[in-house]
């Protein structure tokens, strides 16, 4: 994979911020493949504003959000209003991530799967002041932090690349969240594999899964049986491939 941008294909834009989309788009069509198939992505033409890229065999959306630097927590997500309207949606596309340095070469790219999106990851920005030309405007970041470890698929990290068979096995390990549509299920399987994730180790015991027992209750006050709860959405996970019950309360990461 090559990392650098083509920067003559940008020469002819004197805006900074149409150059930077050009070489952006441009190096995720000549490298980036689809993570579910591994087939090259296709650009939407600019008159069709529905996503960015899309795969044909798949028929899945892609959508770009770069920066400049390292990638770091958060990425700015446009109006507020609109992202939530838009992560909603049945045409919610997956969003590719971009993190790109001075020299203009890529140093972060990674794939957030459409399933993984849910409103409680977009951060909702303070109202513009009255004196902003856009007054009142209310713009949104996206929190990695709240996006549990598996739903951040790397092509590449810290200017590594990863292989592509890491990428498409890691895309078709969560595959199963995509059949989980009401919000507040999806919501339970995501908090849950975050909690695992601030465990930080492979082998996690049913205690130390029910020390966030009280964080839990905090985003789901309506919800008065935390543990059964948690115990239901460890077992879903166990039976959907992504964890592996070793007995004795102890459970692995598969
Ligand atoms: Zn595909």
């Amino acid at each position: 994979m090559n990392l650098l941008f083509d920067v003559k294909s940008a020469k002819i834009y004197t805006s900074a911020s149409q150059q930077i989309r050009v070489l952006s788009e441009g190096w995720v069509l000549r490298e980036i493949y689809c993570p579910s198939c591994g087939d090259a992505v296709n650009n939407y033409d600019n008159n069709r504003p529905v996503a960015d890229f899309y795969c044909k065999k798949c028929i899945e959306d892609f959508e770009l959000k770069s920066k400049k630097g390292k990638i770091g927590k958060k990425v700015s997500a446009g109006a507020y209003g609109q992202m939530i309207k838009r992560i909603n949606s049945p045409q919610k596309p997956n969003f590719f991530f971009m993190g790109y340095l001075e020299n203009l070469s890529v140093n972060d790219f990674f794939v957030v799967p459409k399933h993984f999106f849910i409103s409680s990851i977009i951060e909702q920005r303070k109202p513009l002041a009255k004196t902003a030309r856009r007054a009142g405007w209310i713009g949104s970041n996206i929190l990695f932090s709240k996006i549990p470890k598996a739903g951040q698929i790397f092509y590449i990290e810290n200017g590594k690349e990863i292989s592509k068979s890491d990428v498409l096995e890691k895309w078709q390990k969560t595959a199963f969240l995509k059949q989980i549509t009401k919000s507040n299920a999806k919501g339970w399987i995501l908090d849950i594999m975050n909690c695992i994730d601030n465990l930080n180790k492979r082998e996690f015991t049913l205690t130390e899964i029910y020390s966030f027992e009280n964080a839990l209750r905090v985003v789901h006050p309506d919800n008065k049986n935390i543990k059964p709860k948690i115990r239901q959405q460890l077992q879903f996970l166990r039976d959907k491939g992504y964890l592996e019950f070793v007995g004795d309360g102890i459970y692995k990461l598969k």
